[in-house]
């Protein structure tokens, strides 16, 4: 029996609802925050910025919410299991705050921007409702409930990235680290509620960004990986004044504050900035959008060995009618162009993907169309879901959500086993090969291996080596497979 562990860190099963915790600063305000964050990484990113925000006010982070003056919680909307998860979990606080009412009750994020003010009233131990973009206003919030109101900042800005912010490192492990490269998403695909708690797609300032990642590179960690919703529309004017101070971090390419002359920088170029920062900083990124993922981005990947080749590439359906319903502005033949130009130019690059099963008016046919993509593709991983109408979306308002819980549920197992034989197929296809390993610990089960992932992004298990530590890059020969995890042992090159 193969148990289906998906190993991509943009959406962390094992991390959802973790508390953060960040060094001290030396400010101390005598005042404890506690952050929990939901949803995918683009969350748990904003949260360091959260982190970064009120540590300049003088907050330390705790990881007992019961001796918190401060709790928030960074939620998600995107299917409606994930709203609940975060009211079962505001239930859990209650005692605490009855204990200390004084405590602040925080709800920041996507649930947050869906719902404003109407939060206030559905649940009545939140004292502050933030949305995405206006994380900036948080102490003065803080303020305001302190002297004993509500408070809500829910306004999406057309510019903010916070790209001046540089980002506390929270729970780290000093060698991968998420880096927000663009907010917000202009696509509006017809189950996604996205568009409406992210607001529009902008690009944050190419510069602010190569020197996070120079900065992060001169700290010691070895993975970057850039995080947008659609990182192929990633889209900068040189011309952009800079957010950010010009003092920090060099750049190889761009040092802060060059004038581009009105370049536009886009993503093909924006990787090949990130991957020159050094040879020895790998580079991942997620998600790429089909129609948009362009030649130029793959042969930038091609070129440089420290560019992870692995893509995720969200297919959500095998099918061209429902793809036009789902507004994805693709279709099925477009989508297998996208892959076999991957295939063409990065032979054995790594394909992860999003597939919706039980969209409105999903034909078994249909179905059996995105059973056949998975064939077509053998995807490494996937994510899988049912789909959950979300209130104000496209679909919601255009179409009937028609397929039976049942029907959506078992086209979902369908779909889940078919990707368990091609994960599994996949981990096959590396037995006897070496594999560049990015050492980063120990493994979950013993402290006598080393775990790390491949380029193509499979977790490696094997036996510490006493000339290696965690940061650095192992040859390991893959000698056997479980279900989700390759098995093996440091190679040592040979010196001529
Ligand atoms: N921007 C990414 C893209 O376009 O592929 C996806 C971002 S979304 C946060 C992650 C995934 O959640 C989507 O790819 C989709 O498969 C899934 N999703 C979004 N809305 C959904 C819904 N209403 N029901 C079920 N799954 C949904
Ligand atoms: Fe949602 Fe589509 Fe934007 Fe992805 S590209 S965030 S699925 S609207």
């Amino acid at each position: 029996m193969i148990d289906l562990v998906i190993p991509d860190k943009t959406h962390d099963e094992s991390r959802q609802g973790e508390a953060l915790i960040l060094e001290p600063t030396g400010k101390n305000n005598g005042r404890k925050l506690y952050i929990e964050s939901y949803g995918c990484a683009m969350n748990f990113s904003d949260s360091e910025i959260v982190a970064s925000i009120l540590a300049e006010q003088g907050f330390e982070t705790t990881k007992d919410y019961n001796n918190a003056d401060v709790i928030f919680i960074n939620t998600c909307s995107i299917r409606e299991n994930a709203e609940q998860r975060v009211r079962n979990r505001l239930k859990e606080f209650t005692i605490a705050k009855v204990k200390n009412p004084d405590m602040v009750v925080g709800v920041l994020g996507c649930m947050a921007e869906r719902l404003k003010s109407k939060f206030l009233e559905e649940e009545k131990l939140v004292d502050v409702v933030v949305g995405p973009d206006a994380y900036r206003d948080l102490p003065n919030l803080i303020d305001k409930v302190d002297g004993g109101q509500k408070a809500v900042n829910v306004l999406l800005s057309r510019e903010e990235t916070y790209a001046d912010i540089s980002p506390v490192r929270l729970n780290s492990n000093g060698i991968n680290a998420f880096v927000s490269i663009m907010r917000g998403c202009d696509n509006m695909c017809s189950f996604c509620v996205v568009p409406f708690t992210r607001g529009r797609e902008r690009s944050r300032d190419a510069h602010s960004i190569v020197a996070e990642c120079t900065d992060l590179f001169n700290k010691g960690y070895r993975e970057v990986t850039l995080l947008g919703q659609n990182v192929d529309s990633y889209k900068w004017s040189a011309t952009t004044p800079p957010q950010y101070p010009v003092d920090g971090g060099d750049s190889k390419v761009l040092p802060p504050g060059e004038d581009l002359g009105g370049v536009v920088v886009n993503f093909a170029n924006l990787l090949e900035m990130v991957a020159l920062v050094s040879p020895e900083l790998r580079v991942r990124f997620s998600t790429s959008h089909p129609k948009d993922i362009t030649d130029e981005v793959l042969y930038t990947m091609a070129k440089y060995d420290n560019i992870c080749k692995y893509i995720h590439l969200p297919v959500q359906s095998g099918n061209s009618r429902v793809l036009e319903l789902m507004n994805r502005t693709y279709d099925r033949e477009w989508y297998m162009d996208r892959v076999n130009a991957i295939r063409r130019i990065i032979p054995g690059c790594g394909i992860s993907t999003d597939v919706i099963t039980g969209f409105c008016t999903e034909t078994e046919e249909e179905h059996a169309d995105t059973l056949s993509m998975m064939d077509f593709v053998q995807y490494d991983f996937a994510y899988m879901f049912m789909y959950s109408e979300r209130p104000g979306t496209l679909a919601a308002k255009r179409y009937a959500d028609d397929i039976p819980e049942a029907v959506k549920s078992r086209r979902l197992k369908e779909v889940v086993a078919r990707q368990q034989q091609s994960s599994y197929a996949k981990l096959q296809e590396q037995l006897g090969k070496v594999q560049r390993v990015l050492i980063e610990g120990f493994s979950k089960k013993s402290d006598q291996d080393y775990c790390g992932r491949n380029d193509q992004n499979a977790m490696v298990v094997f036996p510490v080596h006493p000339d290696y530590k965690p940061g650095q890059y192992a040859n390991v020969m893959v000698e056997r497979t479980t279900t989700a995890t390759l098995i093996g042992k440091v190679v040592i090159p040979q010196t001529p």
